[in-house]
C-alpha cells in the first residue's frame, strides 16, 4: 500500500469511530434522556467529524450523523412530518470565526447592508406548534429536523403555551407554526431535583435535560407537574395571512399573539455591535434566571435570507455563538486532603489537566467526605468537570459507565495527614477536623489570623514575615511570637535592626489587647470577633472562661450550643492549654478590665474612691478599670462620702482636700494589695 492509501484507511477508522460515539451519544441524549457527554464533547466530536468529511467527500454516507442530525422518535409518540424542515444553525465560536461568518454574507451579496437580530440561545428543547384559525393544533418536537414527535398533550399542560392566539393587530392567520424551546428555570429545576431527591427518584443532570425528560413523558400528567416553560423564537410559516418582512418584526407578531418570546432581541446595524452584544449576554450568562449556552445571529431581512440561502443544511443567514464550555471531561488521578487554618481538612480531586474556557483546570473541590459519597466519587473515575466564573471548579457528575473496576473508594483520613493528630467529625456537621492547634500545616494560617486586624492587630507582622519565620523554626506556636530572638531577626536578610525594633514594639504592645480580641485570635472553630466579645463580657477572663463547665459556657446569651461545645472542646485540648501558659508566661494580658464581672465581696465593695496623682505601674485607665472590677465607684472629686484617695507621685489638691476631710489616703502600693496580682493588667504585674 502506498503512503496516501495508509493515510486514508486510518482516515476512514476515525470516521468510523466518530460516527458510532456520536450515534451512541444521540440515542442516550435523545432517546434515553440519560446523556453521558457533555455538550462539548459532543460538539468536539461532531465538528472534527464535518472537518473530515469535508476534506474527504468520498467518505460521506447517507447514514452518518452529519447528514442525519438527532434520532428516530421513541415507540409510544406518533410521529409527525414537519411541513418545513427543522434546521439547526452554523455555530462560531470565537470573534474571528463570527467575522468570517459575516464576511461570507458580503460575498454573496456584494454591496448589500445588513442588519442583524441577537438572541439569546436557550439551554432547552427545540418544538414546533402549529395554530390553526387561531386555535393550537398540534405540537411537535424537532426530532431528526424532518420527523418529531406529537407532544401535543403534553404541550397543552405548559402554562406559556398560548392555547388559543391574542387578538392582535396582525389578522389571526388560517395556519400559523411558531417554533421555540421548552425549558426550565435555573431554581425550578434546583427546586425539581430535590423533590425527585427526596422522593428517592432519579434526579436530572441539567435544566435542558430536566425539561426535555420532563416534556416527553407518556403520561402528561407528570409533565403538568413540571415547572416547564416555553420561549418562542421565531415563526415557521404562515399561511393566510401576511407573513412579517423581517424577523423583528416576526417576533414582535409572535409577542402580539401572547407568545413568550426570548428577552432581550437587539436589532443592530453592524458586526461590531454583535460581538459586543455577544459579550454582553456571556457576561449576563450566570445571572440569568435561565440557562443559555450562546447567541443566535440572524440577517433580519427575509428577502435576504431568501438570497442568502443555504450550505448544505444550514442556513447561510443565521449562525449561533457558543460560549466557551464550562464543562469537560477528564479523569480523578488522586484525591488529596488539605488542612485549613481551623484544622478543617479539605478533600481536593487532582485531575489530569483539562482546558475548560480557556483555562488549565487540574483540581477540583471536593467540599467534603458526605459530598464525595453522594456523587460517589472514586479515585480513577471518568468525570464531568465544571468551572463557572472565579468558582473553584468541581466536579458535577462521574461517568459510572465508564469504569474498568480499577477505581479506588476514598475515605477521610482517621489522623491530620499533616500532623498525625487524630481527626474529629462533630454529629451533624459536613467537615472534618485536625484536633492539633499546633497543626504545622495550620500553623502559617494560624498566625496569619492571630496577626491580623480584629485580633491581636500586629502591625508589620505580615504574612511572607510570619511564612519565615515558621520556615526557618522560629515560630512552633502563637506564643512564640513573643518569645522571638529580636537579635536574630534583626540579623535577617531584608530586615535590620530599626524593623526589628519596629516589629519588637508592635508585638509588645499587642500583649495588652483586649481579651475579646486574645479569644478571637486563639483561632477557636466557629468562635469569630461577635462570639468573642460575648465570651468575654460573660468570663472577663481567660482562666474564667478556660475553667467553665460546658453548661456555664452554653448559658452565654446569643451563642449557641454548637458555638460553646467548640469553646469547651478547644479548651479541654491540653496542646492549647499550653500556648495559653506560654502566653500568660510572656506577659501577654489574660483578663479584660472593661468587661470582667464586678467583685462585689472584696475589701472595695461599694466604696466611694478617687484616684490623683501620676501612677507607675499602670495608667489611670488601667487602675479605674480595676478598681471597677473590685467593686469600687471611681469618682473625680473628694467629699466627705469619698472612703479612700488613692495618691500617686506627685498627688496635688485632691490628697489635701482628702487630708482636710480626714479621707483616708492610700499610695499606689497600698492599692495594688487591695486590688490583688491577679486582677491588675498584665503589664502592671509584669512589672
Ligand atoms: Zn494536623
Amino acid at each position: 500500500m502506498s503512503e496516501s492509501e495508509l493515510d486514508l484507511a486510518d482516515v476512514a477508522c476515525r470516521i468510523d469511530d466518530l460516527r458510532r460515539t456520536i450515534d451512541h451519544w444521540n440515542y442516550e441524549y435523545y432517546v434515553l434522556d440519560r446523556p453521558s457527554a457533555t455538550d462539548a464533547e459532543y460538539d468536539a466530536a461532531l465538528r472534527e467529524l464535518r472537518e473530515i468529511e469535508q476534506r474527504h467527500p468520498e467518505l460521506v454516507t447517507p447514514e452518518s450523523p452529519t447528514q442525519r442530525v438527532g434520532t428516530t422518535p421513541q415507540a409510544g409518540f406518533a410521529q409527525i412530518v414537519h411541513p418545513l424542515p427543522m434546521l439547526s444553525l452554523s455555530n462560531v465560536y470565537d470573534e474571528a470565526e463570527l467575522r468570517a461568518w459575516a464576511a461570507r454574507l458580503d460575498r454573496i451579496l456584494p454591496g448589500t447592508t445588513f442588519a442583524f437580530v441577537v438572541e439569546p440561545k436557550i439551554d432547552g428543547l427545540a418544538v414546533a406548534l402549529t395554530y390553526v384559525n387561531g386555535v393550537f393544533d398540534h405540537g411537535a418536537t424537532r426530532g431528526d429536523g424532518f420527523v418529531g414527535e406529537d407532544i401535543t398533550q403534553n404541550l397543552r399542560t405548559i402554562k406559556t403555551v398560548p392555547l388559543r392566539l391574542a387578538a392582535s393587530a396582525s389578522p389571526i392567520p388560517a395556519r400559523l407554526e411558531a417554533r421555540g424551546e421548552v425549558y426550565m428555570r435555573k431554581r425550578d429545576f434546583a427546586a425539581l431535583n430535590e423533590r425527585l431527591e427526596r422522593d428517592g427518584a432519579k434526579v436530572f443532570m441539567n435544566p435542558r435535560n430536566g425539561a426535555a425528560g420532563s416534556l416527553r413523558q407518556l403520561d402528561q400528567r407528570i409533565t403538568a407537574s413540571r415547572p416547564l416553560r416555553l420561549f418562542v423564537y421565531q415563526i415557521g410559516y404562515v399561511e393566510g395571512a401576511s407573513e412579517p418582512t423581517t424577523h423583528w418584526d416576526a417576533l414582535a407578531m409572535l409577542r402580539s399573539f401572547g407568545f413568550d418570546t426570548t428577552p432581550d432581541p437587539a436589532l443592530l446595524s453592524s458586526i461590531d455591535e454583535v460581538w459586543e452584544r455577544c459579550n454582553w449576554w456571556q457576561e449576563r450568562r450566570d445571572a440569568l434566571p435561565f440557562e443559555i449556552d450562546g447567541v443566535v445571529i440572524k440577517v433580519n431581512s427575509f428577502r435576504q435570507q431568501e438570497e442568502l440561502g443555504f450550505v448544505a443544511r444550514d442556513p447561510r443567514w443565521a449562525t449561533a455563538y457558543k460560549f466557551p464550555a464550562i464543562q469537560q471531561v477528564t479523569k480523578v488521578v488522586d484525591i488529596i486532603v488539605n488542612v485549613g487554618r481551623t484544622g478543617t481538612l479539605n478533600p481536593l480531586a487532582i485531575l489530569d489537566p483539562v482546558n475548560i474556557g480557556g483555562v488549565t483546570v487540574s483540581r477540583a473541590t471536593l467540599h467534603n467526605e458526605d459530598e464525595i459519597a453522594r456523587k460517589d466519587i472514586r479515585i480513577g473515575d471518568t468525570v464531568i468537570v465544571q468551572r463557572a466564573g472565579d468558582v473553584i471548579p468541581q466536579i458535577v457528575q462521574v461517568l459510572t459507565d465508564r469504569r474498568t473496576g480499577d477505581e479506588q473508594p476514598f475515605h477521610m483520613p482517621e489522623v491530620c495527614p499533616v500532623c498525625g493528630a487524630p481527626t474529629h467529625r462533630e454529629p451533624g456537621e459536613a467537615m472534618r477536623y485536625c484536633t492539633n492547634v499546633a497543626c504545622p500545616a495550620q500553623l502559617k494560617q494560624h498566625i496569619h489570623h492571630f496577626v491580623g486586624r480584629g485580633a491581636m492587630d500586629i502591625s508589620g507582622f505580615g504574612e511572607k514575615l510570619a511564612d519565615r519565620f515558621v520556615d526557618l523554626g522560629m515560630i512552633h506556636d502563637v506564643a512564640d511570637l513573643y518569645r522571638l530572638d529580636w537579635n536574630a531577626i534583626a540579623e535577617l536578610e531584608g530586615l535590620g535592626e530599626k524593623s526589628a525594633t519596629n516589629l519588637r514594639q508592635a508585638v509588645d504592645a499587642s500583649k495588652a489587647q483586649p481579651l475579646a480580641r486574645l479569644i478571637n485570635a486563639l483561632g477557636i472553630r466557629h468562635i469569630g470577633e461577635r462570639a468573642a466579645e460575648l465570651l468575654s463580657d460573660r468570663f472577663g477572663s481567660l482562666d474564667a472562661l478556660m475553667n467553665a463547665s460546658l453548661d456555664e459556657i452554653g448559658a452565654v446569651p446569643g451563642l449557641g450550643p454548637v458555638l460553646a461545645q467548640s469553646v469547651y472542646d478547644f479548651f479541654q485540648e491540653p496542646r492549647n492549654r499550653a500556648v495559653i501558659d506560654k502566653l500568660r508566661e510572656a506577659g501577654v494580658q489574660l483578663a479584660d478590665g472593661r468587661h470582667a464581672p464586678i467583685d462585689h465581696d472584696g475589701p472595695l465593695a461599694g466604696k466611694s474612691v478617687v484616684l490623683t496623682g501620676r501612677l507607675t505601674t499602670m495608667t489611670r485607665s488601667e487602675a479605674e478599670a480595676a478598681l471597677k472590677r473590685a467593686g469600687a465607684n471611681v469618682s473625680g472629686t473628694v467629699s466627705k462620702r469619698t472612703a479612700i484617695v488613692f495618691a500617686g507621685e506627685d498627688a496635688g489638691s485632691k490628697a489635701d482636700r482628702a487630708r482636710e476631710l480626714g479621707v483616708t489616703i492610700k499610695s499606689e502600693g497600698e492599692l495594688l494589695d487591695l486590688l490583688g496580682a491577679g486582677a491588675l493588667p498584665a503589664r502592671a504585674a509584669a512589672q
